[in-house]
Order: C-alpha cells, then sequence, then structure tokens
C-alpha cells in the first residue's frame, strides 16, 4: 500500500498551489487531477483578474502553467479522481479510480464545485459564447451591452449588480414573483437604473447565429395567462446557486446546509484533525481563482505544521 505525508485532492488553483507549497515544505505531496483537471478555470476563456498577467492570461494556460510549476518542485502529478475516502483515522485510507490505495498522513480536499445550470441544451451550444456563470471572470466582455442574469438569490443580485455597472442594460429572469434575496440586496438591485427584473419568467432557450443574440422566455408558465416572449441580450449568466464536491466527505466531515465543507475561523482546519479544504469546495462566497490560490497556501502550511507538531515529520 501506498503511503504519503499529504494527499491532495483537486486540480484547480487551490489544489496546484497547495502542491507548490507542499512539495517546497518536503511533505511529498500526491496530487490528484480529479474529474475536471485544471478545475472550473478552465471552463471560461481569457483569466483577466488572476495578478501577474497584465494582458491576462489564458485559463488553461494558466492552469497548465501551475500544473507545471508544481511539478517543477516535485508534486506527483496523476491523472483520475479518488472514489472513496475513509477518514475515521488517520492515517486517511483513499482509493483512487483505478483500485490503488492511499494512506495520507494529512489530506487537503480541493475539489471545488460547480456552478448549477438550467439544463438546456442551448446552455452547452453558447457555452464561453454568451453563457457564463461567473460575472466577475466574463462581465468585463459585456461592457455597454445587454445581458441577463438568472436567479433571484444573492449571488443573481450581487451579479447583477456587478454587471450593472458596466453593461448598458440587466434582465434578471426570476422564476417567482420575488426575490430570495436579503432585503439590502434586493433594494440595490431594485433602486438601480439599468437592471430590470422579470418576475414569473423561466428560460425556455437561448438563439443566435454567433454567439447569444437573445433568449426565449415564459411568463406564467403553465398558468391560463401563459405568455412566450424573446429578450434581445449578448450575455446570459447563471447565478442559481453552486454544488460544492463534497460527496465523498458526506457523514465524515462538518458541511454547511449547501454542502460546503466548514472550517475553522481563519484557516483550512476542518473538525477532523488531518484534514484541510481549500477553494471553493469550502467557499460560498467569493468563488475566485485567486482566493482559492491563498487557500491552497494555507493549507499546506498547515498541514504542514501539523504534521511537526505531531512530531511526524
Ligand atoms: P440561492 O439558493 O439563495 O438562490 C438561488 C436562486 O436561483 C433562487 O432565486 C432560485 O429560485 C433560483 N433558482 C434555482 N434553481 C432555479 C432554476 N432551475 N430555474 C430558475 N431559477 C432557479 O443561491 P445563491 O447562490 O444566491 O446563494 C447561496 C447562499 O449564499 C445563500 O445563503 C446566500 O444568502 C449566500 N450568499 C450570500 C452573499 C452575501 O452575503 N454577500 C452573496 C452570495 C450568496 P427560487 O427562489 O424560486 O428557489
Amino acid at each position: 500500500m501506498e503511503k504519503t505525508k499529504t494527499l491532495i485532492i483537486g486540480s484547480g488553483p487551490a489544489g496546484y498551489t497547495a502542491a507548490i507549497y507542499a512539495s517546497r515544505a518536503n511533505l511529498q505531496p500526491v496530487i490528484y487531477k480529479g474529474i475536471q483537471p485544471g478545475g472550473q478555470l478552465t471552463t471560461t476563456t481569457i483569466v483577466e483578474n488572476f495578478p501577474g498577467f497584465k494582458n491576462g492570461i489564458d485559463a488553461n494556460e494558466l492552469m497548465a502553467e501551475m500544473q507545471q510549476q508544481a511539478q517543477n518542485v516535485g508534486a506527483d502529478v496523476r491523472d483520475g479522481a479518488i472514489v472513496k475516502a475513509d477518514l475515521s483515522h488517520r492515517p486517511f485510507i483513499c482509493e483512487d479510480e483505478r483500485g490503488n490505495i492511499i494512506q495520507a498522513e494529512t489530506l487537503i480536499i480541493a475539489t471545488g464545485a460547480g456552478a448549477k445550470y438550467l439544463g438546456l441544451p442551448d446552455e452547452e451550444k453558447y457555452r464561453g459564447q454568451g453563457v457564463s456563470a461567473c460575472a466577475t471572470c466574463d462581465g468585463f466582455f459585456y461592457r455597454k451591452r445587454i445581458v441577463a442574469v438568472v436567479g433571484g438569490g444573492d449571488t443573481a443580485c450581487e451579479e447583477a449588480m456587478y454587471l450593472a455597472g458596466l453593461a448598458k442594460k440587466v434582465y434578471m429572469i426570476v422564476r417567482k414573483p420575488y426575490l430570495r434575496a436579503t432585503e439590502i440586496m434586493q433594494k440595490r438591485v431594485r433602486e438601480k437604473d439599468n437592471i430590470e427584473i422579470l418576475f414569473n419568467t423561466n428560460t425556455i432557450g437561448l438563439f443566435g447565429e454567433r454567439g447569444v443574440e437573445g433568449a426565449h422566455l415564459v411568463r406564467h408558465k403553465g398558468e391560463p395567462n401563459e405568455e412566450k416572449y424573446d429578450i434581445d441580450i449578448d450575455g446570459f449568466f447563471l447565478a442559481i446557486g453552486h454544488r460544492p464536491n463534497t460527496e465523498l466527505f458526506k457523514n465524515q466531515l462538518e458541511l454547511d446546509p449547501q454542502g460546503f465543507i466548514l472550517t475553522k475561523p481563519k484557516s483550512t482546519a476542518t473538525n477532523v484533525e488531518g484534514v484541510f479544504a481549500a477553494g471553493d469546495v469550502a467557499d460560498p462566497t467569493y468563488r475566485q481563482g485567486v482566493v482559492a490560490a491563498g487557500a491552497g497556501a494555507m493549507a499546506a502550511i498547515e498541514a504542514d505544521r501539523f504534521l511537526q507538531d505531531k512530531g511526524e515529520k
């Protein structure tokens, strides 16, 4: 059976940064890339808000650089996913998809999260061509244009406010007759001149020859006053929530009601000694690559200190 001081699961900015720090601390980490190598960033195109790249950088190139940097300092980067994890005692016993068993003295979970989509075929068709789930990442491309945000929660309101500062007009497509967001966020979007809220409205599809040019909507779906109509938009932003990738750790780690891993304040430590969580899997709030990278660094430093304190390093 293979043994490692630090096993890292996930290869987004949190996982690779943890791998870089853990390698440089001589923890000889093993990192599994998981089912989405490079993480959520690879679903976007150009990253313009990661510091250090004055002209922005292609998202896949950024993640390839991080992987190479981790390998250059000695991380053992592997394809594939961890499919089982027993955190009931240390060393933790993990199994990859090929059936290899790994004993890990410390575990850094950086499995990320995924934006929820409506499930429309057009979301796939126009992904990266007008469909996005991150206004902070992609909003910049819609300056002085028209966009729609789907959802009525705090995320949707935040995304709409952010986009309203860039775009000419922002529609909010809200399926209920009210917003679910907190009062203050509701007040902000209602008072913003260039935000129009379309209540009782669902999206049926998107259209456009070269990328998104509009959306097919339905008001009062299934009711006698049902009405179908179209709006012209250049961008379609999903903000109906995120799903953290924590299936493996259910009933083993403390999670919040949405399934995000709970960590100690100003720390990546979970409720299980020796298990650390970094990046979007533990962050329902910021969800930014640079924040995840910072958390990855914290997790590796904390794993190193943990092993030192135990006299195991
Ligand atoms: P929420 O679950 O709060 O809201 C999701 C929204 O998307 C709801 O309006 C929901 O509609 C709508 N929705 C869900 N599925 C669909 C669908 N299939 N079709 C159409 N609409 C859909 O998610 P958020 O990401 O907004 O927030 C998650 C948590 O994070 C919340 O607790 C929130 O308060 C918190 N948060 C806090 C922030 C802050 O404090 N600054 C910022 C962002 C998030 P419906 O209401 O009909 O269910």
